[in-house]
């Protein structure tokens, strides 16, 4: 059970709700990361008090340092703020809640130190998962999935004691925003249009993610590296009322679900109390009012980002590595309305054609792929 956090991404999404579950469990802050909102991460390092604040940009961490300079919290910023927070000894859970593969490195560190690991930041996984698996395994750490998904199969697998009796891993995807629509139909799609998400509130980034269905190819490949289990074991069905929020089939024919109403502080709480569960003032799902559960297949010809990821995740390797970089630098471009909707798939699709990759990479590989895929992106895009 966690008592003391150092918090990777504190002014997020999942930031905010991980500072309201701290507050519900009265757990401890020890550190607290941005990378350059200021004015939340100075409130909440007034209100929690941790040894160490980071905000990556150096400006915004001098600016950060001036304000908090008649506090006792150390102010860093870069890699090495991050590092720093990651392995403090007074945390004793590293909540990794960063957007994007920047959260690579900090989770290794923190693995290193033999820390809870309670992971939202899919992309470390999805770049990295065989090094980030074997890491745990090596150092004895613990990771607890934060994302809903994994969540509910990390919970369905409770008193599951040989995963060899897991046949299959069934994700649950809401289908976004676009959920119906042709390829031609998604063409003029706007930055406005893909960051409705119906049933979720989250940062930008996944949002679009959630939008293109490439959230749920890279939690495909996520649930695979933490479950160690092929693409043959793993598969999404589309669940447009995110009740359900993921399934296990084990090999005597039984399906175990989590169902509940949609909010993100329920996985996040399973993580900082688990192996035990905590009182909440959460709303329970009213079965008698909640509508008829429906399942779906994913069409993966409109939304050609979930077939992408599941080429990687056969492929293995830095393919995955290429795949999460190429769709960061996408994402961004068509968060900045630089490229189109339909855009976003064919630069990852280019990409992935013309970045070399290594099988067995090690973490060199990892970021040289990273690096070549977000280099061919921008080449594509003119910027
Ligand atoms: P947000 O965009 O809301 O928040 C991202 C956080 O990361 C912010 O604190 C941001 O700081 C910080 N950050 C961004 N870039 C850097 C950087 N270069 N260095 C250091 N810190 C940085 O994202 P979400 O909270 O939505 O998502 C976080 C992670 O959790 C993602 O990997 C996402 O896939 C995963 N996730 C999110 C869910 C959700 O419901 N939101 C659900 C399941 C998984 P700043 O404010 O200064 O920019
Ligand atoms: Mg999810």
């Amino acid at each position: 059970m966690t008592r003391s956090i150092a918090l990777l991404g504190s002014t997020g999404s999942i930031g905010h709700q991980t500072i309201e579950v701290a507050r519900e469990l009265g757990l401890s802050v020890a550190a607290l990361t941005a990378n350059s909102s200021v004015d939340l991460i100075e409130s909440q390092a007034r209100e929690f008090s941790p040894r160490l604040a980071v905000l990556y940009d150096e400006a915004a961490a001098r600016e950060l340092r001036a304000r908090l300079a008649d506090t006792e919290i150390e102010v860093m910023s870069g890699m090495e703020g991050l590092l720093a927070a990651a392995t403090l000894p007074e945390a004793d859970t590293v909540v990794t809640a960063v957007v994007g593969m920047i959260g690579l490195r900090p989770t290794l560190a923190a693995i290193e130190q033999k820390k809870r690991i309670a992971l939202a930041n899919k992309e470390t996984l999805v770049c990295a998962g065989e090094l980030v698996m074997d890491a745990v395994d090596r150092y004895g750490a613990e990771l607890v999935p934060v994302d809903s998904e994994h969540s509910a199969i990390f919970q369905c697998l409770q008193g599951c004691r040989d995963r060899g009796e897991i046949r299959r891993l069934l994700l649950t995807c809401s289908g976004g925003p676009f959920y119906g629509l042709t390829h031609d139909e998604l063409e003029n799609k706007t930055r406005a249009d893909a960051l409705k998400h119906p049933n979720w509130s989250m940062g930008a980034k996944i949002t679009v993610d959630s939008a293109t269905l490439m959230n749920k190819g890279l939690e495909i490949i996520e649930a695979m590296r933490l479950y160690r289990l092929p693409l043959a074991q793993v598969d999404a069905v589309i669940h447009r009322q995110s009740i359900v929020h993921s399934l296990v089939e084990f090999r005597d024919g039984a399906l175990l679900a989590q169902l509940g109403t949609p909010d993100m502080k329920l996985p996040i709480r399973y993580a900082m109390t688990y192996p035990y569960r905590a009182e909440s003032g959460a709303e329970p799902l009213d079965l008698l009012s909640c509508p008829p559960l429906a399942f779906a297949r994913p069409d993966e010809e409109a939304f050609r980002c979930l077939h992408l990821a599941k080429r990687c995740a056969e492929k293995g390797g830095a393919a995955c590595a290429v795949l999460n970089g190429a769709n960061e630098e996408a994402v961004g471009a068509f968060l900045a309305e630089k490229i189109g909707f339909n855009d976003i798939a064919a630069l990852v699709e280019t990409a992935l054609s013309e970045v070399d990759v290594v099988s067995n990479p090690a973490l060199p590989d990892i970021l040289e792929a990273d690096r070549l895929a977000r280099e061919s992106v921008r080449a594509h895009i003119g910027a």
